[in-house]
């Protein structure tokens, strides 16, 4: 039996020197006395999620840290895209990405976003979700994403995601018909069914009071729904499955939809704690608590999940982040003093998120890791500056699980 694993995520922790804070990173400039301890008697080293130069999204990065190579596995945006919005897929379920849009009466698009407003929107979806709930003995399902977006789920077998947009990607243009891209009879099948999806969608729109109320308001109709980028959910390899490694239970702390759904499908035990918004304003002590209980219950892995660094790193704030980090420092104080000595603990995040340019970058994230066996470094302060001279050097987000598995005493020898 090895010992347990407490990763903690900062969502975008990685950072490059900011002039509003005397050109330190968050990381860097933050007080953090109990990471810091960590630090003092840890290993440093920098992670790139995916590859060198690859800039990872929240979602594929994740895959990475648990074990997974997203080239090989990931099915692009619109699965991952339904499950940020909420969706649970299961292997075989085709996901599309959507937008609400305006068409005229011979169905040509007028506005490819719907003017980009809100109105109604939320009550189109459910109205939709009760409307149109199958097509063809193939389930239907619509959830809400963020904007004029939407995102559709087909489950059903013998469906195929090569299938093309109805998006015609440009207005004045009639919506397009999905078309089959290879000459399965899947993916005529799925083709079909949207294609009659798209109708259905804009009969029952087109007179909806939410449409007549717009149009008073001089606001475009949202009387169609644009596909593109289906994607099949594949089976992806859970936490239990990889290879040589003895990870049974795990559990993700988390309150963001993305990552709640990623290590769903991972097999993680998802908790989303009382008070957790996913944002700078969570409830960190709550968060805290949750993982502290996690562990008491005797989970092999635990991942807590912030979601703040990254928030305000995408709106140029540096000094909130750092603040955000501050007041996560302060919320693992207990916890780590407690189980520093018994646990194997990891502090990193799943990208580099630049406050400076509101973006994620490919820049390698800093790594902490604590062990009371790890070759420590010793260095004292955790930041990406510290990182880039520490121990651990430069490794893969696939590497992670690996290197922490070993310290616990939960992984097989590879070979005799
Ligand atoms: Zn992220
Ligand atoms: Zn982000």
């Amino acid at each position: 039996m090895g010992r347990q694993i407490l990763v903690v995520g900062f969502d975008g922790i990685g950072d490059r020197p900011s002039k509003e804070l005397n050109g330190m990173t968050p990381l860097e400039a933050a007080s953090k006395p109990t990471i810091d301890w960590l630090a003092s008697r840890g290993a440093q080293g920098i992670m790139d999620p995916i590859a060198p130069g690859v800039i990872p999204g929240s979602d594929t990065a994740h895959l990475a840290l648990f074990g997974l190579d997203p080239f090989k596995v990931y099915p692009g945006r619109g699965p991952f895209e339904a499950i940020g919005a909420g969706a649970v897929l299961e292997p075989g379920d085709i996901a599309l990405r959507g937008n609400f849009a305006s068409v005229d009466s011979n169905l040509v698009v007028i506005d490819r976003r719907a003017g980009r407003s809100e109105y109604g929107l939320d009550e189109l979806v459910r109205f939709l979700s009760k409307n149109i709930t199958e097509i063809d003995g193939v389930e239907v399902r619509f959830y809400r994403a963020t904007e004029h977006r939407v995102a559709i789920v087909l489950r059903g077998r013998g469906l195929s995601d090569k299938v093309s947009d109805t998006d015609p990607h440009v207005e004045g243009q009639r919506i397009s018909i999905s078309k089959p891209l290879n000459d399965s009879e899947e993916a005529r099948r799925t083709a079909e069914v949207i294609n009659k999806l798209s109708i259905e969608i804009h009969n029952i729109l087109k007179d909806h009071e939410i449409n007549r109320e717009r149009v008073e308001k001089g606001l475009p109709p949202a009387n169609v729904i644009l596909m593109r980028g289906a994607g099949k959910m594949p089976h992806l390899k859970k936490i239990w499955e990889l290879d040589r490694i003895e990870i049974k239970k795990a559990a993700a702390i988390s309150a963001t939809a993305l990552i709640k759904g990623v290590t769903k499908i991972l097999g993680f035990e998802v908790i989303h704690p009382q008070g957790a918004t996913g944002g700078l304003n969570t409830n960190v002590a709550s968060k805290v608590r949750a993982a502290r209980d996690m562990l008491d219950k005797g989970y092999d892995l635990v991942y807590l999940h912030f979601k703040g660094t990254d928030s305000a790193s995408h709106d140029r704030k540096p000094r909130e982040k750092k603040e955000f980090i501050e007041r996560c420092d302060e919320a693992l104080s207990r916890l780590i003093l407690e189980f520093a000595d018994n646990i194997v603990i990891a502090i990193t995040g799943d990208h580099t998120t630049s406050s400076e340019l509101g973006q994620h970058t490919s820049d390698p994230v800093p790594l902490l890791i604590y062990s009371k066996d790890v070759f420590y470094d010793a260095l004292g302060r955790f930041s990406e500056r510290s990182a880039r001279v520490g121990v651990i050097g430069r490794i893969r987000g696939s590497d992670l699980i690996y290197i922490l598995s070993d310290l616990a005493g939960r992984q097989e020898k590879f070979g005799a």
